[in-house]
């Protein structure tokens, strides 16, 4: 059994999303007393309250109510937090990280967790607990909850950007198969982390899985253009240190935390379809064994600020744990091995090439070709953690494309597209897609709806030819 978790949006009326807001400041008032009972214990040479029961204790002895509608249960999720962050960080500290800090800032919204049994979740309704005395607080979800009802461990109501969401977490078994098609541990395919291909697979019986990543480059190329834009217009309207700022200072502020949020939430989405691509993939060919190159450790090397960028946009640790997490699940082991030099060395002749600036990969000295991404798959099938050479793929000749982010905006159809418009209403665009002529006489059999566009676009034709 594996945890799965899956965020699902809430459609809320006014007055349930300000009873929703309420529980998540309610939480975030828990959170500070929290920090300011240690705060003052501190001062007085006491020590902390840090453990869940002891904190637990603290809770009962305020009485019910103290929180507003946040009953019990969801007030001790928030202590659950703040007791897990401080043992992380004390463990870090004690293994000579000086840079993990206790818990310490105080927020207006803190996340608030149900567990199981507490909560009822029926269809798209969801039934969240409240303090004793209170209406009970139903919310509707803008989709089925992916997970059997009876597997589902907990729900945690939380804030992004103003927008309101519940995160699902439920206890997922690993998948089976049926007998002769389950993933073999023997077979081992190469998986090359990049920007522009998220994953590039190379497995045995020369086949190769490239995702193509550029839809995802798209969306932070036009997030940072929209990023800039919006910025010149705020600055304008920042306050002045002491000062508090304008309404409408306040209103850009939301809006430009809302596209924040909503441009991390497309590209999350966009890897987790790319991690599930190489899985699906993988479960197909009955490979058991995925390598994957791990890029972390050049990643601390500073290279201008233009890297730093990309690399920071690239969110590779996110990738890697979507693509472990699903393999996981799928039964498939994943094996992470250092990555350096597998995209400058010859699969065929295996001497060092410098690298290529384009997509395309050639050894000088043997002639071999291919495309680079796969070049690296091939060598980090070949790096088990050990460095011996474990397996003889074969250089991948049958190649799957697919896209990551299909959903994403600006990830226009393909040239030929039958679907594509015209271009700006330039004369040069397709008038869309073939259609039958109409029939004689002017009498339509088409629906209703569809009679106005086909006259419309009947008539620029003509005007236009
Ligand atoms: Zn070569």
């Amino acid at each position: 059994m594996v945890l799965r978790t899956a965020r699902v949006g809430l459609r809320l009326t006014p007055a349930q999303r300000k009873r929703c807001f309420g529980l998540l400041v309610s939480a975030g008032d828990v959170w500070a007393c929290v920090l300011d009972m240690n705060r003052w214990r501190r001062q007085r040479g006491l020590p902390a309250v840090v453990s869940y029961q002891a904190l637990c204790r603290e809770l009962s002895a305020a009485g019910p109510g103290t929180f507003g509608e946040l009953d019990a249960q969801g007030a001790r999720s928030v202590l659950r937090r703040y007791s897990d962050a401080w043992f992380a960080a004390a463990k870090n500290r004690k293994s000579g990280d000086v840079s993990a800090r206790f818990p310490r800032r105080k927020r207006r919204l803190m996340p608030v967790r149900y567990y199981h049994g507490t909560f009822t979740l029926d269809g798209q309704r969801l039934r969240l607990p409240v303090s004793r005395g209170c209406a009970p607080l139903w919310v509707r979800l803008d989709r089925e909850v992916p997970y059997p009802v009876e597997q589902v461990r907990s729900v945690t109501l939380l804030n992004e950007g103003g927008r309101l969401f519940v995160e699902v977490t439920a206890e997922v078994p690993i998948a089976t198969y049926a007998p002769g098609t389950e993933p073999d541990r023997d077979r081992v395919a190469g998986v090359d982390p990049g920007v522009i291909h998220p994953f590039a697979a190379s497995g045995p019986d020369g086949e190769g899985l490239v995702v193509s990543g550029r839809a995802i480059r798209a969306e932070t190329h036009l997030h940072l253009k929209d990023t800039k834009h919006r910025r010149r217009t705020m600055a304008t309207r920042a306050p002045k240190p002491g000062q508090v700022g304008s309404r409408r200072w306040r209103k850009y502020r939301a809006r430009q935390r809302k596209l924040e949020a909503r441009h991390k939430r497309r590209v999350k989405q966009a890897q987790h379809e790319a991690a599930k691509t190489v899985v699906d993939w993988a479960v197909q060919r009955r490979i058991g064994t995925l390598v994957v190159g791990d890029p972390r450790g050049v990643l601390e090397i500073k290279a201008g600020r233009l890297h730093n960028k990309r690399i920071n946009d690239w969110r590779v640790d996110y990738l890697l744990r979507c693509l472990k997490d699903k393999a996981e699940q799928a039964g498939i082991r994943v094996v992470l091995v250092d990555e350096r030099g597998t995209s400058s060395t010859c699969p065929a002749c295996g001497r060092r090439v410098p690298k290529p600036t384009g997509r395309r990969f050639t050894c000088m000295r043997c002639g071999f070709t291919g495309h680079r991404d796969l070049v690296g798959g091939a060598n980090i099938a070949r790096r088990a953690p050990g460095g011996t050479i474990t397996t003889t793929n074969k250089f991948p000749v049958v190649i799957t494309h697919r896209r990551a982010g299909r959903h994403l905006p600006g990830t226009g159809p393909a040239r030929r597209d039958p679907r594509r418009r015209p271009h700006h209403g330039a004369i040069a665009g397709s008038v869309g897609r073939p259609r039958p002529a109409p029939p004689p006489g002017g009498e339509s059999l088409a629906p209703g709806e569809d009679q106005p566009t086909r006259s419309h676009r009947d008539e620029r034709w003509l005007t236009r030819h």
